[in-house]
């Protein structure tokens, strides 16, 4: 089955002159979703994995099943505010302004192999905060897994120094 039947292309969207991936086709058909979850989960096998990482929101739809199938536990990454106890924050600029991400500082035992899933690789700000986060935590990073790359955005330049696997490029 070929994933990318299930992405819808949204013109203008949430700005003009963005072309957004939309997931949710995908997400809406069984075999799809499991597709891409068994390709996450045998990648996160090679890697001997033992915790998951997912960026809000769409990280946790991608990140959690793959936990769960491999039984081991999941870690969110989420916007200030939105975590109740002691955190570890980093802030990363965007084209206009800046972006906050926080996890809980016990979320990650030192040494622990984690991987960190989440929908789409872009300009790569987003996993690079939560790759600093995982190594100030004391975390390894095995492994990083996207169900997008959007090529022109080059986000894998800022990851040359760890192992990134897409199922699908734009
Ligand atoms: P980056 O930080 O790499 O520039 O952007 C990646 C993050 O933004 C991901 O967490 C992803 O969910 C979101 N994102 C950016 N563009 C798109 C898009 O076209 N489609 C989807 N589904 N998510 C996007």
């Amino acid at each position: 089955m070929n994933l990318k039947d299930y992405i819808a292309l949204v013109e203008d969207y949430p700005k003009e002159g963005i072309k957004f991936r939309d997931i949710t086709p995908l997400l809406g058909n069984g075999e799809a979703y499991r597709a891409a979850t068994d390709a996450f989960v045998k990648f996160a096998r090679e890697k001997e994995a033992e915790l998951v990482v997912g960026p809000e929101a769409r990280g946790f739809i991608f990140g959690c099943p793959v936990a769960h199938e491999m039984g081991i536990g999941f870690a969110p990454v989420r916007k200030p505010g939105k975590l109740p106890r002691e955190v570890v924050s980093y802030e990363y600029d965007l084209e206009y302004g800046s972006n906050t991400l926080c996890m809980h500082k016990d979320s990650i035992k030192p040494g622990q192999r984690v991987i960190i899933v989440d929908d789409l690789l872009a300009t790569g700000g987003t996993v690079e905060a939560t790759v600093k986060i995982i190594e100030e935590l004391g975390g390894v990073v095995a492994g990083l897994a996207f169900l997008i790359e959007l090529d022109d955005l080059k986000g894998r330049e800022k990851l040359a120094d760890y192992d990134v696997m897409t199922l699908m490029n734009y």
